[in-house]
C-alpha cells in the first residue's frame, strides 16, 4: 500500500497545537512518557501471552532500547511489546480516546488563550509529548503475532502519513527527529547518552523491564567498543514482598532516595488492595532537618504511578504536622499526568493520605507502648511537630483527639517524659485537674514557690518548657474529662479540702486588706495588673501569676522574640499572707503609703517575683541598690 495521508481528529489537532507551542516548561518529560508507554505495551503482551504463549514467538526477553544519533539528530525508543495494527495506530495515535478530553479542551478555550501549565498538566498528553522536543516523529510498529508492520509519520501539524514497512520483530520503535535546540546545547542535549541515562534514572528507574542503551567505551587495548548497559535498576523496592526485604536494603534505599546521611528511625511499608490500590514506603528520619520548622522546608512525599515517577514533594497526602515523614506513594489509581492542583482535589489522594496518616499514628502509638526508649528518641526529635499539630488544629477535635495520647511532657515527679494518660493514672484521688507550669527548664519549674504545696500534696506538674508546649496545652484545654490547669495562672487552685479551706481564709484576709493591696500596686506602678494574696505558697513570700484569658509570661517572651511586643501578659503579684514579709509590709504601710521605705519594699517584693520567673527587673540597678541598703542595715 502506498503512502496514505490522514487528518488528525479536530481535538487531537488542538492538543498538538498546545504541545507544539510548548506549554510544558519541563521538556524532558517526553522520555518518561514514551518509556511508560513502552512498558505498558510490554505489560499488555506479557498479559496476553499468559493465555496465548505463541504470541511471544520465542522471544521472551522483554526490553526497552534507547538509541541516539547525534548526526541524524534522533533518539529512538524501541520496545518488544504488543505493537499495533494499522487500525490500532489510527485509533490510538490519531485520535484521543480519553474521556474528558473534550471538556478539557473546552476549558482551555474558555480560558481565552491564557493557557497555564497547571491546566495543561491536568491532562496527560502521553505520546504527543514527543512533539515537545521533535520536529518530526516516526512510529514503526508491528503487532505481536503478525508479519506486517506500519510506519506512522507526522510533524504534528494537522496530518500524518501511514505506510506499510518492514520490521523484523514485533513491537514499536519511535524515532524522534529532534528540534535543533535539543541537540548539542548546554541546557539540552538529548542525543547525549549520559544525559538520557540520568533522566532514565530520575524518572524511570523502577520500570520493570530493562531499559538498555549503548555506550562507547575502550577495551584493554584502548580500542573503542560498544557496550550495552541496562540503565534502570528495575527493582522498585516497595513492590517486593515485605518479608523478603532486609533492613539494610530499606536503609540503603532511604539514604539513596531521600539524600539522608543516617539510617531512618522507623520505616513503614504498607500495601493496600481493594477499591483503592497503593503501596507506601515511608520513614521517620533519624534527625529533624535543620529547617524543618522554617518556611523554606519542603515537605511532601514522592509520587509514583505504576512505578513511574510522577512528582516529588507532593504535600497533599499528609497533614502538616507529619511534615517530617519522608517517603513515597505508588498507586495505579492515580493518572501519570497529574498537576499539583488536581492532586489537591483528588479523592484518591485524600483517601490514601487519610489512610497513611491513620497508619502512622497507629504505628507511633505502638512504638510508645512497646519501645519507650525508641519513642522518646522520636519525641525528642519530632515531638514539636505533633505539638504544633495540636495547636494548629485548635478547632479540629478529631485531630486533637488523634494526637493527645502521643504527647509527652517532662514531669516534676522524676524529670522524665510522661504521657497525659500516665499522669492521670498517677493522680491522687483528691486531684481533679492536670497541672502544668511554664518555665525555662524543669529545674526552674520545680524550684517555683508554687511547687512546694503541690509537692506536699503529692501532686506532680507537667513542665512546659518548649515555647510551643503552652500553645498546644491551651489548644487542648482538657485531656479526656480532666481540665488542664496552669499553676502560673490566677485561677490556679487545688481541689482538696485543706486547700479549699486555706483559700477561703485568704479570701477573707484579702477583703480586710484591700487598701493595702491597692497601695502596693500603686507603689509598683503600671507594670502590674493586680496585687493579691494567695493560699498557694508555703515558705515562699511572693510569686507572679497571669490573668486568665490573656497571654502568659512565656507567651509574652515568645511573641517578643517574634517582634510582637504588644502581646503582654497581665501580671498579678501574689503575696503569701503567712510569710514574715507580709507582716513587715503591713507595718510599713501603717507608717504611710508614700514613705520611701514602703515603696522600696513593694519594689523589692515585685523584683523577687520577677527573678523567680527568670525576668530581669527593668530598674535592676535601683533594685540592687535597695538590696545593698537593706543588707547594710
Ligand atoms: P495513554 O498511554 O495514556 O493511553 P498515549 O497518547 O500515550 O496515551 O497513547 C495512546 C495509545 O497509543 C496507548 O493507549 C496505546 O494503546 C498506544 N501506544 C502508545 N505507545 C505505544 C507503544 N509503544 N506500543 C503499543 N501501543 C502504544
Amino acid at each position: 500500500m502506498s503512502v496514505e495521508t490522514l487528518e488528525f481528529q479536530a481535538e487531537t489537532k488542538r492538543l498538538l497545537d498546545l504541545v507544539i507551542n510548548s506549554i510544558y516548561t519541563n521538556k524532558e518529560i517526553f522520555l518518561r512518557e514514551l518509556i511508560s508507554n513502552a512498558s505498558d505495551a510490554i505489560d499488555k503482551l506479557h498479559f496476553e501471552s499468559l493465555t496465548n504463549h505463541d504470541l511471544l514467538g520465542g522471544d521472551e526477553n522483554f526490553e526497552i532500547f534507547i538509541d541516539t544519533d547525534k548526526n541524524a539528530k534522533t533518539i529512538s525508543i524501541s520496545d518488544n511489546g504488543i505493537g499495533m495494527t494499522r487500525g490500532e495506530v489510527i485509533s490510538n495515535i490519531g485520535t484521543i480516546a480519553k474521556s474528558g478530553t473534550k471538556a478539557f479542551l473546552e476549558k482551555i478555550r474558555e480560558s481565552e488563550g491564557k493557557i497555564d501549565e497547571e491546566l495543561i498538566g491536568q491532562f496527560g498528553v502521553g505520546f504527543y509529548s514527543a512533539f515537545i522536543v521533535s520536529e518530526k516523529v516516526e512510529l514503526i510498529t508491528r503487532k505481536a503475532g503478525e508479519n506486517s508492520a506500519v510506519k506512522w509519520t507526522s510533524e504534528g501539524l494537522g496530518e500524518y502519513t501511514l505506510e506499510d514497512c518492514e520490521k523484523d520483530s514485533r513491537g514499536t520503535k519511535i524515532i524522534l527527529h529532534l528540534k535543533s535546540e535539543f541537540v548539542g546545547g548546554e541546557e539540552f542535549d538529548f542525543t547525549n547518552n549520559y544525559v538520557l541515562e540520568n533522566l532514565i534514572k530520575k524518572y524511570s528507574d523502577y520500570i520493570r523491564y530493562p531499559i538498555k542503551m549503548n555506550f562507547t567505551t575502550k577495551d584493554k587495548d584502548d580500542k573503542e567498543i560498544i557496550e550495552t548497559r541496562t540503565v534502570n535498576s528495575m527493582q522498585p523496592l516497595w513492590v517486593r514482598n515485605k518479608n523478603e526485604i532486609k533492613p539494610e536494603e530499606y536503609e540503603e534505599f532511604f539514604k539513596h532516595q531521600f539524600h539522608e546521611w543516617e539510617n531512618p528511625q522507623e520505616i513503614f511499608h504498607t500495601k493496600a488492595e481493594g477499591t483503592l490500590e497503593y503501596t507506601a514506603l515511608l520513614c521517620i528520619p533519624k534527625r529533624a532537618a535543620t529547617n524543618l520548622y522554617f518556611a523554606d522546608y519542603e515537605a511532601g512525599l514522592q509520587l509514583y504511578s505504576r512505578h513511574v515517577f510522577i512528582m516529588d514533594k507532593c504535600k497533599d497526602f499528609l497533614p502538616d504536622y507529619l511534615r517530617f515523614i519522608k517517603g513515597l506513594v505508588d498507586s495505579p489509581d492515580l493518572p501519570l499526568n497529574i498537576s499539583r492542583e488536581l492532586l489537591q482535589q483528588s479523592r484518591e489522594v485524600k483517601k490514601i493520605g487519610k489512610a497513611l496518616e491513620k497508619n502512622i499514628l497507629k504505628q507511633l502509638a505502638k512504638i510508645l507502648k512497646n519501645d519507650r526508649e525508641k519513642y522518646e528518641t522520636f519525641w525528642s526529635e519530632f515531638g514539636k511537630s505533633l505539638k504544633i499539630g495540636v495547636y494548629n488544629n485548635l478547632y479540629d477535635e478529631k485531630v486533637k483527639d488523634d494526637l493527645k495520647d502521643l504527647l509527652m511532657f517532662i514531669s516534676t515527679k522524676d524529670d522524665k517524659f510522661t504521657t497525659l494518660a500516665e499522669y492521670v493514672e498517677r493522680m491522687p484521688e483528691s486531684q481533679k485537674k492536670i497541672y502544668c507550669a511554664m518555665g525555662n527548664s524543669a529545674e526552674t519549674i520545680s524550684q517555683m514557690p508554687q511547687m512546694e504545696i503541690l509537692r506536699d500534696r503529692g501532686i506532680e506538674v507537667l513542665c512546659l518548657i518548649d515555647p510551643v508546649d503552652e500553645f498546644a496545652i491551651n489548644a487542648l484545654q482538657k485531656y479526656n474529662d480532666k481540665d488542664i490547669q496552669s499553676i502560673n495562672r490566677e485561677d490556679f487552685e487545688l481541689d482538696d479540702e485543706e486547700s479549699k479551706k486555706a483559700k477561703s481564709e485568704v479570701e477573707e484576709l484579702q477583703k480586710s486588706h484591700e487598701e493595702l493591696l491597692k497601695d502596693v500596686k500603686d507603689a509598683i506602678g503600671d507594670e502590674i495588673f493586680q496585687v493579691r494574696l494567695t493560699s498557694g505558697l508555703k515558705s515562699g513570700a511572693v510569686c507572679l501569676a497571669t490573668a486568665g484569658g490573656g497571654p502568659s509570661l512565656n507567651m509574652e517572651k515568645t511573641f517578643a522574640a517574634m517582634n510582637n511586643p504588644f502581646m503582654k501578659a497581665l501580671r498579678i503579684l501574689e503575696i503569701n499572707p503567712n510569710h514574715e514579709l507580709f507582716k513587715k509590709l503591713s507595718g510599713l504601710h501603717a507608717l504611710g503609703k508614700d514613705s520611701a521605705d514602703f515603696k522600696n519594699f513593694c519594689n523589692l517584693l515585685y523584683a523577687q517575683a520577677l527573678l523567680i520567673e527568670g525576668i530581669m527587673p527593668k530598674n535592676s540597678v535601683e533594685v540592687a541598690n535597695q538590696i545593698a541598703n537593706l543588707m547594710s542595715k
